[in-house]
C-alpha cells in the first residue's frame, strides 16, 4: 500500500515540484503517472524511493511512514521496491546473469538462492539464452528486460517504472508493457510514470495526472488526456 497525504516538495525554496498531493494505491494496483515534462512525475518517484524528502506531508508505504524511517530501516524500504528507468542503468562490465545476480548479492542472498532465482527471472522475461551476454550486445528492449529481471528478482511488493519505454520503439515498448502487466498480474503493485499516450489509452488502468505539481486527475480506468 502506498499513501501520499498532502505531500508537497519544493526545491531551492521556490521551485514547487509537487503541491499538496494526496492519493492511495492499494496492493496489486497498476497505476500510470502522467503529465507534461516538469509536472512532478520524477519527483513523485524520488519521494517513493526516499531519494528526496517531502517538504511537507506524509508518505506511507506498506503501513510505514517513510518520512520517519531510521537510517537502518531504509534498506528494507528499498528492498520492498524494484525500479526500472528509461536508460536501463545496467552494469556494462557484468553479464546479464551477473547484473541480475548483483541485485541479490547486495541483499545478502546465498549462492544457492542466486543460482535458483536468476535463471527463473531470466526465463520470465524471455532472456534465458542471453544470460552470458553483456548489455552492449543486447537491443534496447532486451536491456530493459534485464533491468526488469533485476528489479523483480528480490520479489518486491512494488515495481516502480520511470519512463520505461522512453528509449524504445513502439513495438518493443509494447513488449515491455506486457511484461510489466504480467508482473502486475502475479501480484506486484506497479507505478509507472510515462509519456506513452497510446499505451496509457489502450491499457485502461488507473491514471494519476500531474500538471505543474498539482494532481489534476485520478481516474480508475483512465486515459492519457481528459476524457472528452
Ligand atoms: P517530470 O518528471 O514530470 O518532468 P520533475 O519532477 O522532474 O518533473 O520536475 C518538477 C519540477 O521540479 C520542474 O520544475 C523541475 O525543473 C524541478 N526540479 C526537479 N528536480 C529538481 C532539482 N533537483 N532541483 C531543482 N529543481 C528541480
Ligand atoms: P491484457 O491486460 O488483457 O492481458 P495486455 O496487457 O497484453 O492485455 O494489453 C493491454 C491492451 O493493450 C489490450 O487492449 C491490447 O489489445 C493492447 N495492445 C497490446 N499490444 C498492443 C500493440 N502492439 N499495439 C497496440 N495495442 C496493443
Amino acid at each position: 500500500m502506498i499513501k501520499f497525504i498532502n505531500v508537497s516538495k519544493t526545491y531551492n525554496k521556490d521551485i514547487i515540484a509537487l503541491s499538496n498531493v494526496s492519493f492511495e494505491i492499494e496492493n496489486g494496483e497498476f497505476v500510470f503517472i502522467v503529465g507534461p515534462s516538469g509536472a512532478g512525475k520524477s519527483t513523485l518517484i524520488k519521494l517513493l524511493l526516499k531519494e528526496e524528502e517531502p517538504t511537507t506531508g506524509t508518505i506511507i508505504i506498506n503501513k510505514k511512514d517513510i518520512t520517519k524511517l531510521k537510517r537502518r530501516e531504509i534498506p528494507y524500504l528499498r528492498r520492498s521496491m524494484g525500479v526500472v528507468f528509461q536508460d536501463f542503468r545496467l552494469l556494462p562490465n557484468k553479464t546479464v546473469f551477473e547484473n541480475v545476480a548483483f541485485a541479490m548479492e547486495i541483499v545478502g542472498a546465498s549462492h544457492k538462492e542466486i543460482r535458483r532465482r536468476v535463471p527463473m527471472v531470466l526465463s520470465l522475461v524471455g532472456l534465458s539464452d542471453k544470460a552470458d551476454n553483456y548489455p552492449q550486445q543486447l537491443s534496447g528492449g532486451e536491456q530493459q528486460r534485464v533491468s526488469l529481471a533485476r528489479a523483480i528478482v528480490n520479489e518486491p511488493s512494488i515495481l516502480i517504472a520511470d519512463e520505461p519505454t522512453g528509449n524504445l520503439d513502439p513495438d518493443t515498448s509494447w513488449e515491455i508493457v506486457k511484461l510489466i502487466s504480467e508482473i502486475n498480474k502475479r501480484g506486484t503493485t506497479v507505478v509507472m510514470a510515462t509519456h506513452a499516450k497510446d499505451i496509457v489509452d489502450a491499457m485502461k488502468k488507473r491514471v494519476i495526472a500531474l500538471e505543474k505539481g498539482n494532481m489534476v486527475r485520478d481516474e480508475v480506468r483512465g486515459a492519457y488526456d481528459y476524457a472528452l
